[in-house]
């Protein structure tokens, strides 16, 4: 037997605990009227999870728990446990025993229990469901209800049918497809509209990082004119070094060579000659001219220190030009621009104290404009505060430059004039000394020599502080490129060339082709190149990220869509094969009972009118109607046709041929899909003794497939049952059993 025993404590009318051992295929309760054998019926729908306190006789949970008598005190709970055999798993539990336990509490909370473990509800059902123990209780037929799937409603006649089927579980499977559907729509709408969020920024950041490949696209190109540009640079410098260094050590040899040489003719004029005044006098000139030369030199030195510092201011202001004239680094005083947010400030406010749209619209309007016309103007101005400040030192370096050229021309002046006089005087000890007169004569040509290599020195010189202040412009120069292109720029050192080709004006042209690259990188802006670059890989992957959640979330509301679909024609065809198969044993049944006749069950599609409000938001407000839908609803009917008699459908039937009828179907419905067991509180009471014998032998034919516990006061019902239980009253209002023998059944029965 499945069904081994159910235990009552406080349920109801049984105070104390009871307990019924279901050991035959059949067991029968009896009892006498009111002794509380239907609280044994209901004590069933209540441990397998009835949710509906009225079909238990009670308003509150309260009603079910024994409510005190003379004997004994009300209960705080009804328990209830009913206790299967499970060694065939026809629960889907691994137990060999599996007991089922519901509690109710005065305050109505329910406590529902596995083998012992506290459960939820949804546990209970969905086990039983596994087990064809459906929840709307189709096996277990309270007193008087036997005939209540003839008067429900077609609907509801198809619910019951469908639980007498076993088709609750495709129900089930469906209604939580249709939940999880409807989730996962709803995600979808949440992460569809996370993405909108996302694209302006991405489009945006898109953007941004194709300029900043553009921007690498520019350094690239300066990387690689720079490279050969400065190694080419690199080794001009280096020649003009080495030339320079290999012409000025023999000059500066000889000249101080020349200069020894002086001394000894000197100090040989002065013994072959004595103290001689013209002599004295060309050798005070000789040492004037040597400082003026001196101080020559040292202008000469300084006016070129000056030319250089001029060329590279001027270099700056070049640049200064440049970026005033572009309108991406325009610098707008402060005091300007916090003025102009006053004034929109003011306007905004005026504004707002005037209200109306139309005011609105106007500042709108105004603002806009101011905004223009400060950008226009803005635009149209150069910043040439910085600008004048190179000019002036521009200014100040040439003028110094110009006093250093005037007194080296007045040095120059002097210098040509003591050359003059010394030339003459020359010319004049030359003329008036004699052939004796040879040291003079070497001294003259040694300073002519010295003269000379003077000239030549200052010529180099000037090389040399052309190349310091090339040398500078070319540190100068890396260092701006390294900073425009990147450090790597470094590696020019290990570029190799074609060190022949030394054409300056080639070289030119590269500077001028860089100085392009440079403007272009300098106007594109390079701040936060990295940072950008970061964030779009970042927005792009969460995009990534969202597309497939998407994706994933569409496929699963398809495959779910499709399973409730399938759900639905599984769930139809399987119910119309069953409705087949219920009317075959139905139409049997009800020719047995009526001795001919015919019954069927009828798949039916009925109209209903169902009110539908549409609510479209597109629509404007005023067109919304209520329209009427109409909708088909799938329903079972029932026809019946009594043997020699005229009598066709439900209502005209008697109560016993009512009865007869529901008896037929509900053991037709249980044959085709037997329950484990069946409940039935007194279905026969409206039977006589010839349809008595009818439905005991349909007992005993249906008890060969579901165990039955049946409630009656009828002896032929009795006499069927393996096991009677008494159910008696005491003076107390306590309900007891005892078991008795079939003689005594029909005397406990009354
Ligand atoms: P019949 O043969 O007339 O159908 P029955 O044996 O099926 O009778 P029940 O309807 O099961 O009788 O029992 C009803 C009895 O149970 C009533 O006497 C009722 O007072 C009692 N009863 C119902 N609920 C409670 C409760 N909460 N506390 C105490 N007694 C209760």
């Amino acid at each position: 037997m499945l069904l081994k025993s159910v235990e009552l404590s406080g349920f109801k009318s049984f105070a104390k605990k009871s307990a019924f051992q279901f050991t035959s295929a059949i067991s029968a309760i009896v009892g006498p009227n009111g002794s509380g054998k239907s609280n044994v019926a209901e004590a069933f729908r209540f441990v397998l999870g009835e949710q509906s306190i009225k079909s238990l006789r009670g308003k509150r949970g309260e009603d079910l728990i024994w409510n005190g008598g003379k004997d004994a005190p009300r209960s705080n709970r009804a328990d209830v446990k009913v206790i299967f055999d499970n060694s065939r798993r026809f629960l889907n539990i691994d137990f060999d025993e599996v007991s089922i336990e519901r509690v109710v509490n005065r305050d109505s909370s329910n406590e529902y229990f596995i083998n012992g473990s506290q459960v939820r509800l949804k546990d209970i059902v969905e086990l039983l469901a596994h087990a064809h123990i459906g929840s709307s209780g189709h096996h277990i037929i309270s007193q008087g209800e036997a005939d209540r799937i003839l008067g429900s409603s077609m609907k509801e006649r198809r619910e019951m049918i469908e639980d007498a089927l076993g088709l609750k579980i495709y129900q089930y499977k469906r209604q939580e497809s249709e939940r999880k559907l409807e989730k996962t729509l709803s995600n979808l709408v949440q992460v569809e509209s996370l993405r909108r969020e996302v694209a302006p920024h991405l489009r945006f950041l898109k953007k941004q990082v194709e300029k900043l490949e553009r921007i690498e696209q520019l350094k690239e190109n300066l990387k690689v004119k720079a490279l050969e540009y400065l190694k080419r640079e690199e080794i001009y410098l280096s020649n003009e070094e080495k030339s320079i260094e290999g012409a000025r050590k023999p000059l500066e040899d000889e000249f101080k060579t020349c200069g020894e040489e002086l001394n000894s003719a000197k100090e040989a004029l002065e013994k072959s000659s004595g103290k001689d005044k013209k002599s004295d006098e060309l050798i005070s000139l000789e040492k004037k001219i040597k400082e003026a030369r001196e101080k020559s030199e040292g202008i000469i030195q300084k006016v070129g220190k000056l030319e250089g510092r001029i060329v590279a201011e001027e270099e700056i202001l070049n640049k200064q030009k440049e970026i005033a004239l572009s309108s991406e680094h325009k610098t707008v005083p402060l005091v300007e621009v916090e003025n102009l947010v006053k004034e929109a400030e003011g306007s905004i406010e005026e504004a707002e104290k005037a209200g109306g749209l139309e005011t609105f619209k106007a500042v709108l309007f105004s603002l806009r404009q101011m905004l223009r016309s400060f950008i226009e103007n803005k635009k149209g101005q150069t910043d040439s505060r910085i600008i004048q400040d190179t000019e002036r030192k521009i200014q100040e370096f040439k003028h110094l430059k110009d006093e250093a050229d005037n007194n080296l021309a007045g040095i120059k002046k002097i210098e040509e004039e003591l050359y003059r006089q010394y030339e003459s005087l020359r010319k004049e000890i030359e003329t008036a000394k004699d052939s004796s007169r040879d040291a003079e004569k070497k001294m003259f040509e040694i300073m002519s020599r010295q003269k000379e290599i003077s000239a030549e020195l200052n010529v180099l010189r000037e090389r040399a502080r052309r190349l310091t202040s090339e040398s500078e412009e070319f540190k100068r120069e890396i260092a701006e490129i390294a900073a425009l292109a990147g450090r790597e720029i470094l590696e020019y050192k290990s570029f190799s060339v074609d060190s022949s080709d030394e054409n300056r004006e080639k070289q030119e042209e590269r500077k001028r082709e860089i100085e392009k690259f440079k403007i272009r990188l300098e106007d594109s802006g390079l701040l936060g190149g990295e940072d950008v670059m970061k964030e779009f890989k970042e927005t792009s992957e969460r995009d990534s990220f969202l597309e497939k959640e998407i994706n994933d979330l569409r496929d699963s509301a398809e495959s779910l869509k499709k399973l409730i679909v399938d759900l639905g024609e599984q769930l139809d065809r399987e119910f119309k094969e069953g409705i087949e198969k219920i009317n075959k044993e139905f139409q049997n049944l009800f020719a047995l009972m009526f001795n001919g006749g015919s019954a069927s069950l009828k798949l039916i599609k009925a109209q209903k009118r169902i009110k539908k409000e549409t609510d479209d938001l597109e629509l404007p407000t005023d067109n919304v109607e209520s329209e009427e839908k109409e909708e088909f609803e799938e329903g079972i009917d029932i026809d019946v046709v009594l043997p020699r008699k005229k009598i066709k459908g439900l209502m005209m039937l008697s109560g016993g041929e009512r009865a007869l009828t529901s008896i037929a179907l509900l053991f037709a419905m249980s044959q085709v899909n037997p329950p484990p067991f069946i409940i039935l509180d007194e279905t026969d009471a409206a039977l006589d003794e010839a349809n008595s014998k009818k439905y005991g032998d349909m007992i005993e034919d249906l008890s060969k497939s579901s165990q039955l516990i049946l409630i009656t006061h009828n002896r032929e019902t009795m006499s069927r049952a393996g096991v009677i239980y008494g159910v008696t009253m005491d003076s107390g209002g306590v309900s007891k059993t005892l078991s008795i023998q079939f003689d005594e059944a029909t005397a406990v029965a009354k």
